[in-house]
């Protein structure tokens, strides 16, 4: 695997010496981010991996522009996040940010060309220009997936389920997808299958002519995370780059 960032990579968020504070039950606060700093590159796929409770989940609301940080500098698409009024703040998470925080987003009761309508349509809420359903029916059909538009998602192969719920986190072309935990409840062999889709859809979005999102992932499956161009272990609130080649397994 490629260790580097990909090529003409772009930085969509970077993050610097980012901390963020809750209050405690029993009076005082906790420390879960102590001095983030992190850059999330355009059509690269970065993994932060960390036991439960080691602030993952945290660290994508501030990136996510969920949750504000206490300290340090944010900046999105170029832009400051901690200069913006608070509308201007939602308008940039609409229009720059997917979120994929449970892999599967799919409604059983819809076939796969219902379901993908309506994910476009929810995204014009922002006024942004957003997909038609016609761009979200040629996005799938980029990706693969024409023969699925008919089928309930019941119908669909775990690689297919994959991948459709990956055309959903495309959809308005946002210039990130966050993704939490995503395989929590895949068994090892589809977990590793996710993260082999995530990369596989980078190179393909690449050779169609796609805008190349940043990926970050956030996860305590190394399997899953090895996939990644870049890997960080999230330890006592602090980023620490990890040698993918030294996680080998
Ligand atoms: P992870 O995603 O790695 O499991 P989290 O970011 O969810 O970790 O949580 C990190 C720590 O922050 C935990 O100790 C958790 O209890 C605490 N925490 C997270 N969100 C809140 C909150 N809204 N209020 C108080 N404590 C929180
Ligand atoms: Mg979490």
């Amino acid at each position: 695997m490629d260790s580097q960032p990909a090529k003409g990579a772009v930085p969509v968020a970077v993050l610097e010496g980012i901390t963020k504070t809750f209050p405690q039950p029993g009076g005082g606060r906790v420390e879960v981010l102590r001095g983030i700093d992190l850059t999330v590159e355009s059509g690269t796929l970065t993994a932060i991996v960390g036991p439960s409770g080691s602030g993952k989940s945290t660290l994508l609301h501030v990136l996510g522009l969920m949750a504000k940080p206490d300290g340090g500098r944010l900046t999105v698409l170029g832009k400051e996040v901690g200069g913006l009024t608070e509308r201007e703040r939602d308008a940039l998470r609409r229009q720059a940010i997917n979120f994929l925080f449970q892999f599967d987003s799919l409604l059983e009761e819809l076939t796969m060309e219902e379901n993908w309508t309506l994910a476009a349509g929810l995204k014009t809420r922002s006024g942004e220009p957003a997909d038609s359903p016609f761009q979200a029916l040629d996005l799938a059909a980029r990706l693969g997936l024409s023969g699925a538009l008919r089928r309930f998602p019941r119908e669909l192969s775990s690689g297919e389920r994959t991948r459709a719920n990956l055309v959903r986190a495309l959809l308005g072309r946002p210039a990130m997808i966050l993704a939490d935990e995503p395989t929590g409840n895949l068994d090892p062999k589809n977990a590793k299958q996710v993260a082999q889709e995530l990369m596989e859809l980078l190179s393909e979005s690449k050779n169609n002519g796609l805008a190349r999102p940043g990926i970050v992932l956030a996860t305590h499956n190394w399997q899953l995370a090895a996939q990644a161009q870049a890997i960080y272990r999230l330890e006592e609130g602090r980023l620490v780059a990890v040698d993918a080649g030294a996680q080998a397994l």
